[in-house]
């Protein structure tokens, strides 16, 4: 559904992203892995119309994402989570899912969207007119995750989603995202600092090296891979 094909952008003169080719299909589960710096972030904003290729292409189930703007292609399905500095603090977590459902196919169906979100996120619902600075970091993330959700993606992408979070909540996140993804409607590309948890729930993955593509393959068997492990499983 996701193909992405010779994609180069740079910040200046710095080539941050250097002939990445990759896939998406349907109802997968693919991550990313690579060090500070490898080019994850900017590759999840490619695709997201936060940042414009310099050459390359991004396809879509058949579109061509480039020059669309973020909102468009919000639209066309694909959905990011946002980092929790930007959901809007002093609103309610009711409000900000709100301004999740703004895309057309949320709309109409925005309380069904919110019933499945309070269903993945049981927390979310006792603390749905609590305003979300007030939360604490897991259930911001909650929050960003139900956030993209109300759009009713067929892709999320997900960047570093337990940073920063405490083991429990953090476990609680990932069984939420699992689930997501066993249901079956929502393929997902993510990056994810904890490379042990993202190969697990993972069907593939593309190991990212300065801004290349060194890598790829079965999630099960990258997590078995001896020089994985050694550079993204900290062995
Ligand atoms: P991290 O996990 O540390 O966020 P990453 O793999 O997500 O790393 P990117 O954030 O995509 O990596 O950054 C890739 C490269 O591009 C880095 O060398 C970074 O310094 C550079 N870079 C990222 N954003 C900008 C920017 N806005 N302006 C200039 N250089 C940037």
């Amino acid at each position: 559904m996701l193909e992405v094909d010779a994609l180069e952008c740079a910040y200046g003169r710095h080539l941050a992203l250097d002939d990445v080719s990759l896939r998406v299909r349907e109802r997968e589960v693919v991550a990313i892995l690579g060090a500070n710096g490898a080019g994850k972030t900017t590759l999840l904003n490619a695709v997201a119309g936060l940042v414009r290729p310099a050459a390359g292409s991004i396809r879509y189930r058949g579109e061509d994402l480039i020059g669309l703007r973020p909102h468009q292609i919000v639209e066309r399905g694909v959905a990011t989570v946002a980092e929790i500095r930007r959901l809007f603090g002093p609103m309610s977590v009711m409000e900000n899912l709100s301004l999740g459902a703004f895309a057309s196919a949320g709309r109409g169906a925005a309380s069904v969207a919110a019933e499945r979100v309070f269903e993945l996120f049981p927390r979310l619902k006792e603390r749905r007119r609590q305003a979300v600075r007030t939360m604490s970091g897991g259930e911001q993330q909650m929050v960003a995750v139900g956030r993209a959700l109300m759009s009713r993606p067929s892709l999320l992408l997900l960047d570093e989603p337990s940073l920063g979070l405490a083991p429990l909540i953090a476990a609680e996140l990932f069984a939420a995202l699992e689930k997501i993804a066993r249901e079956g409607e929502t393929s997902i590309l993510m990056v994810e600092q904890n490379a042990r948890r993202a190969l697990k729930m993972a069907d593939r993955a593309y190991l990212l090296a300065l801004g290349r593509i060194v890598g790829e393959g079965a999630a099960k068997a990258l997590a078995q891979d001896r020089a994985v492990a050694e550079s993204y499983l900290g062995l």
